[in-house]
């Protein structure tokens, strides 16, 4: 009996670009979403505005410009 595995494409961590795990998707790790968390928590993400029926929820290109390591 053939077991078919849907291989899903990995989506990139998009603070450290590693791959994704499952447990702490779309990021990598915890840290990395406390780091996105805290990325959101102190305004440096810029939220567009007036998009109020915007079908593409989670997708957003987000234009890191930094990638330090904390
Ligand atoms: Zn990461």
């Amino acid at each position: 009996m053939a077991e078919i595995v849907r291989l899903r494409p990995v989506r990139p961590c998009p603070i450290c670009r590693k791959p994704s795990t499952q447990q702490f998707h779309p990021f990598c790790s915890a840290r990395c979403a406390n780091v996105d968390l805290n990325r959101w928590l102190t305004g440096s993400y810029v939220i567009p505005a007036s998009t109020d029926s915007d079908p593409d929820e989670g997708e957003a290109p987000l234009d890191l410009e930094t990638d330090d390591d904390i």
